[in-house]
Parts: structure tokens; sequence; C-alpha cells
């Protein structure tokens, strides 16, 4: 067993997130807000060539203040990708209003075009209304098939939000992910391309959505002499401490994202001749994932389980992971009304995150390659 750890996503920093850090600190703007917080949003817009992010506390946040703007409320139905962290869909429990799921589909496995259209259909046939938003993902960094759900979307005048949690830096169309959709929303969690120890953002589409964001995010105080409220608020702004830690990041943010694709394509040529184990690739031109994970699916026909591989690798101290339980084959959400033909599920019973961490070398990458393909080696 080797003594190093591999991990699948650990954090990597650039060198100079101590620099902000510190000046915070010098000038006592050890608080939420501050100069860090301002110069991190505008370092995301010049990144995302785009107007109006909002850094707050987390993604989760970002999602829920997304669908609060979105005037999602008790009752309302909320369309949501199956095949997903549950912090997707978790928010839309928060507003009191209930997700809807759909499927994915095998290109990108995001969200089916087609099982969208039956179940916004279908929920205006049952309950005689139209889900209030559509929340689309972009999978390990994968862009969704943007253009036929937004189709989709205007057609029934349905507002998308993004999450774009795991896709920083993606690309769809020749557009960064998170710019695609009403709003969309990121995540600086330690996994992510990118951290802030925690923090996340929201991209609105104007000046006034994100002032009111940024009013909502920092509990909804009117500008009046005393306390006071029309609305409830959050507090889900992001500390000035952790945006510093997101300067630094974004310095090195296009050296992360290249290398996360450069991983992703060492495996693919690691697993080029084992016919057993295909590496999830952009299905066209027209997608550029980040990779955040390299993913890689069995053949229907090899003999084992994502567990038996996740546990060997285990063994050689690599952490590797099942890919997402999709939402409709969890408890918590065994009551929700579900659209498809099982896809999701089919890909969850046959696949494995790999380490995929821009911090990775080539040999590390290797390291991996070889213990996966034992594995299979001696399955045949
Ligand atoms: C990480 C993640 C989130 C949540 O982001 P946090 O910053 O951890 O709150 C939401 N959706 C997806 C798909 C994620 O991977």
């Amino acid at each position: 067993m080797s003594s190093k750890r591999i991990f699948l996503s650990f954090p990597h920093l650039g060198g100079h997130e101590m620099h902000w850090i510190e000046e915070a600190f010098k000038d006592s703007w050890v608080v939420p807000l501050g100069p860090n917080v301002d110069r991190f949003e505008q370092q995301l817009e010049g990144y995302l060539n785009c107007g109006n992010v909002v850094a707050l506390s987390a993604g989760t946040a970002a999602i829920h203040l997304g669908l609060v703007m979105l005037g999602v409320g008790p009752g309302d139905e909320v369309i949501c990708q199956s095949f997903t962290f549950s912090a997707s869909a978790n928010p839309v429990k928060y507003q009191g209003a209930n997700p809807v799921f759909v499927d994915s589909e095998p290109d990108t496995w995001n969200m089916s075009p087609e099982a969208l259209d039956v179940a916004i259909s279908d929920r205006l046939r049952i309950t005689g209304r139209l889900p209030k938003a559509i929340v689309v993902v972009h999978l390990y960094g994968m862009p969704a098939k943007m253009n036929e759900i937004c189709e989709i979307a205007d057609h029934y005048g349905i507002p998308v939000l993004e999450d774009a949690a795991e896709a920083l830096g993606s690309e769809y169309c020749g557009r960064k992910c998170g710019t695609l959709g009403r709003y969309g929303a990121l995540s600086f969690n330690g996994n992510k391309v990118i951290t802030t120890s925690g923090g996340g953002a929201l991209i609105c589409p104007s000046p006034e959505a994100a002032a009111r964001v940024k009013f909502l995010a920092t509990q909804a105080r009117e500008t009046m002499p005393y306390y006071f409220h029309k609305v409830i608020g959050y507090n889900y702004r992001l500390s000035n401490v952790s945006a510093g830690i997101g300067c630094g990041q974004m310095e090195v943010l296009p050296e992360r994202v290249a290398r996360r694709r450069e991983i992703h394509d060492l495996y693919a040529k690691h697993f080029k001749d084992v016919p057993e184990i295909t590496v999830h690739d952009n299905p066209s031109d027209e997608y550029d994932s980040n990779f955040w994970l390299t993913t890689i699916l069995f053949d229907a026909k090899a003999g084992f389980t994502p567990e038996e591989l996740r546990t060997h690798l285990e063994s050689f101290n690599i952490e590797s992971r099942w890919l997402w339980r999709p939402m409709n084959m969890q408890p918590v959400y065994a009551d929700a009304p579900f659209y498809g033909d099982g896809t999701a599920e089919g890909l969850f019973g046959r696949g494995l995150c790999l380490p995929s961490g821009s911090i990775l070398t080539d040999e590390d990458v290797a390291t991996v390659a070889d213990a996966v393909k034992e594995f299979v080696a001696s399955r045949r």
C-alpha cells in the first residue's frame, strides 16, 4: 500500500491567498462583506464575461436565493434534475415548494429535454399549473443540453436556474456555464474547482436583481436609522476573509481548469485499450466540460460493482466515489414525482468518480489508472 493518499478533489492553493487574508486583517475587515468580497465578485465577472455576480456563504445559499428571486413559494412545484447532489433540490423544500424530478439523458448525464417536456405537460394536466422554475445541473462540470432545455422552458415561460456548482470554467457553445439561464449558482466549497474554504455565488440577470439578492442575503434590512424589515431575510453573505482566499484562487483559476481537463485526457489515454471502461467525454465540440471530476462507466457486461472497484482502490490508499445517487432513489424524496426511463439509475449502478483534483501529478493519475486496470484484468 502506498503511503501517500490520493484524494478525489483536494484544495489546491495558488500562493497569494494569505496576502489577501492579511489585507483583511490589516484593515480589520474581519467581517462579512468588505473589499475582498468586492474584488472577488469583480474577478468572477471578468472571468465569466458577465455582470451582476453576488458572492454568498455557499452554493446552497445561492440556489436558495435564486429560487426566492424567482418567486418560488409554498405549494409551488419546481422541476429538478434527478441525477445530482441533494443540495440542488433541498432549497426547493426550504421554500415550502415541492421538487418534481426529471431523469438524465445518456450524452451529458444531465436533464433530458424529452423527459422535461413530458414532465411539464403532465404537471400542467394534473395540477392545472405550470412548474415555477427549472433547476438544471451541469453534473461533474459537463454542460447540460441548454439549447434544447431553454427552448422548452421559453415555450412555457418557465425560468431556468443553473446549478453550476461543479461547472466553473465549463463552456457550452462558447459561453460560460452559470450565465446561460436566468440565474446561475456557483460553489467554492473545499472540493470544487476553486475554494474559499466554503462559499458560493449567484449570477443575476440585472443590477437590480443583484442588489435585491445582496439585500436579502444581509437580513433584508431596509435603509432606516433603526432596524426595519418588510420581508424575511437571510444571513448568506460571504465573509471578507473567505473572499480573500477566493481572490488568490481567481489568479490561478484558468490553470486549475486546464489541469482538470489534462487529467481527464490522461485517464482517457490510460483506458484507451480497456474495453470494459469508458471515460465520460464531451458529446460534441459544443461542449467543453471543466471535468471537475473524471468519471468512468463500466461495460454492462463487466462482472463487478462500483463498490468492488472502490474498495480495491481504497486498498491502494486511493479515494474514489460512487456517482451521485439519483434523488428519485433517496428516501427523503420518495414521495416526489419522477419523470424518466431509469437512465440515471443505470449510470449510478455502473460508474465511479476518479481522483481528479488539479493538485494531482501525472504519476498519481498513472497510479490510479494502473490500479483500475489491474482490477479489471483480475475480473476477466
Ligand atoms: C457542491 C454542490 C452544491 C452545493 O454547494 P455548497 O457550496 O457546498 O453549498 C450544489 N449542487 C451541486 C451539484 C454541488 O456539487
